[in-house]
């Protein structure tokens, strides 16, 4: 069996056996992650719901039925993402989680991470995207009504960039939602290649001198390409010069 493959499967066989918390005594099966495990995106949720407690299988409860109509809108194949959860037992009564329930289930993450290296980490609400962007020392808000700010937006932090999302079930209790989220959801096509013209791009140049930070070719290049101005007035067949930068400032030296 191929290294990674190896690693993972000896990784789930842990998780399967886990009763590190008091989650084990009220679980039917404890999740593991599942997916491509040559992904460039790794999605994250909170943790598993009854379907999938009862399944063992991810997202396939009515909160999966969203993820899937979210992904076929945007053209990314589930068999494109790795997924899975930070909490890898139901919480009863879907109630919050614990503290200690995230200290002591965050080694599987952590591991999965690891294993996995995804270009980007998707965390899906608020509990998900709270632990990993405070796990890569990316500052948020204190206040939670404050957070949904964050949703959409590209973070990079100790060399890996997170895009934290709106879980697909918050599109079950209010559908009014539905617009925004779409159109969040729609960056994972974006963030699932490299930008075209990267080979060919002054950018590349100036970065592989060492001329430019690597802040820019992660957010833009191999990020949020679609946003870059260069890439949209490239695509226009406009001039622009070496020297301006994706969010199309100039920066002559
Ligand atoms: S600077 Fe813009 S056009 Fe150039 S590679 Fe990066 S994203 Fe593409």
């Amino acid at each position: 069996m191929e290294h990674k493959q190896k690693a993972v499967s000896e990784l789930n066989e842990v998780i399967k056996n886990c009763k590190r918390c008091r989650l084990y005594l009220t679980r039917t099966n404890v999740l593991c992650g599942e997916g491509n495990l040559y992904t460039r995106l790794m999605l994250i949720a909170q943790a598993p719901g009854d379907s999938e407690d009862r399944e063992g299988r991810m997202f396939i409860g009515p909160s999966g039925k969203v993820l899937n109509e979210l992904l076929n809108e945007t053209g990314v194949s589930r068999d494109e993402i790795y997924m899975t959860n930070l909490i890898k037992c139901r919480l009863p009564k879907y109630r919050r989680p614990k503290q200690d329930e995230i200290e002591t289930c965050r080694r599987f993450l952590e591991k999965e991470i690891a294993l996995i290296e995804p270009e980007v980490i998707v965390p899906l609400g608020y509990y998900a995207s709270r632990y990993v962007l405070n796990r890569y020392n990316i500052s948020i808000p204190e206040a939670k009504a404050e957070f949904s700010g964050l949703y959409g937006r590209i973070f990079w932090g100790q060399n890996q960039k997170i895009f934290p999302l709106p879980h697909p079930a918050s599109l079950l209790y209010n559908k009014s939602f539905k617009p925004g989220t779409v159109e969040k959801y729609g960056k994972l096509k974006v963030f699932s290649q490299e930008c075209k013209w990267f080979p060919v791009c002054p950018m590349k140049r100036f970065a592989d001198k060492g001329e430019l930070g690597r802040d820019w070719i992660e957010l833009y290049c191999k990020g949020d390409w679609e946003r870059c101005v260069r890439y949209q007035m490239q695509e226009r067949g406009e001039y622009h010069p070496d020297w301006m930068l994706p969010d199309g400032t100039l920066e002559e030296t």
